[in-house]
């Protein structure tokens, strides 16, 4: 295990970002102090309050950095990302302070670009200061239960690798060092992106089952013990009814909201442009994401309400009148061992 730094930076306190630096609040020794900053100075107090005495706010990010070892930053997009590092009189790399070797640690998900730039601008005015790009999955529930998953985009001997995984480690236990700068990034993309369009499918497919007659139920335990098995099947089906947990069931409410997820499949459209690789599904998947990002009504809502703007039937249990249980973990835990053995 690394020492662990006693002054930590938080910048950006919103839905993933106040329950992540909660639990290192909760998780570091009692001398760690933090020092945070967040536009939204509600945010700011409520997290100060929680510190009693232990978390102090800042008027700027400048500020944060120059009064802490570590930063870490947490807001939604490249432009804010760029507000927070490169505002050359609030920004991060205003801080005289980067002389010293310090660590900053940028968990939004945004274009590997931006990303690049931030790092290359911070390298040429602080060489010996180190951006990191280090985007989660695991949402607001990962970031509450400290069960996220991080995609680092740093080598594996990369040498601040042990207190990435200390720190992180509080906050989440799966870390992946993803290659290089900005692959954090790429990797983040990259799961969106696949998991955007399993829903996708899963939407269509579940639709064309029950207009053909099929209990919605037993087509979603087929998927689940056939190859289009998948966590959006399994624990986040599109069909309301299915997953009595998943947004589905709750109206759409909670979960990963829709204009995020337009979001990430746009960064990632972009991003194949930039290398130069062709997303066949990508451009239409886009075009559904953005509708219901763009509408009013699903705005705010979770990503799997795409189904709603495919017209996927909702009103199927008047249909199938009897009971039909969900196979689940157990067919999950034989399925592994199955694989694990070769069968
Ligand atoms: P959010 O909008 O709830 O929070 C962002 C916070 O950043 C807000 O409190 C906002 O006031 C603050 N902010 C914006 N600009 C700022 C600036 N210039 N200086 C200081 N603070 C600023 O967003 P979120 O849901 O916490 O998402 C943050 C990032 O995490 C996004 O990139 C998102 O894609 C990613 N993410 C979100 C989820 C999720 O389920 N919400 C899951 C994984 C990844």
């Amino acid at each position: 295990m690394a020492d662990l730094p006693k002054n930590i930076g938080w910048i950006g306190l919103g839905a993933m970002g106040y329950p992540m630096a909660t639990n290192l609040l909760k998780k570091m020794s009692e001398d760690t102090q933090f020092y945070v900053y967040d536009v939204v100075q509600d945010s700011v107090d409520r997290f100060v309050k929680d510190g009693a005495g232990r978390v102090h706010a800042c008027a700027s990010s400048k500020e944060v950095t120059d009064k802490s070892d570590l930063i870490l930053s947490m807001v939604p997009e490249g432009s804010h990302v760029r507000a927070v590092y490169l505002d050359p009189t609030t920004g991060v790399l205003a801080s005289p302070s980067l002389t010293a070797p310090k660590l900053l640690i940028d968990c939004s998900t945004i274009d590997p670009a931006t990303s690049l730039a931030v790092r290359s601008a911070l390298t040429t005015q602080h060489p010996h200061a180190t951006f990191i790009d280090t985007p989660v999955s695991g949402g607001v529930l990962g970031a509450q239960k400290a069960t996220l998953t991080f995609m680092l985009g740093c080598s594996e001997t990369d040498p601040h690798l042990p207190l990435l995984q200390s720190l992180l480690g509080l906050m989440g236990g799966n870390l992946f060092p993803c290659g290089g700068p900005s692959l954090g990034l790429t990797a983040k993309l990259c799961n969106n992106y696949c998991s955007s369009l399993i829903t996708l499918a899963t939407c269509e497919a579940m639709n064309l089952g029950m207009a053909s007659g099929m209990d919605p139920r037993v087509l979603a335990n087929i998927f689940h013990t056939s190859t289009a098995q998948s966590a959006i099947a399994d624990d986040w089906n599109p069909v309301p009814g299915l997953c009595p947990e998943a947004p589905a069931s709750r109206g759409y409410v909670g979960g990963f909201r829709v204009g995020l997820m337009a979001k990430d499949v746009g960064l990632a459209v972009e991003s194949a442009e930039a290398v130069g690789v062709e997303l066949v599904l990508g451009r239409v998947g886009l075009g559904v994401y953005r509708k219901a990002a763009g509408d009013e009504r699903y705005r705010e809502l979770d990503s799997r309400v795409v189904y709603r703007v495919l017209e996927g039937r909702e009103d199927w249990r008047g249909d199938f009148p009897g009971e039909v249980g969900m196979r689940r973990d157990e067919t999950r835990r034989l399925i592994r061992r199955a694989r694990e053995e070769g069968l």
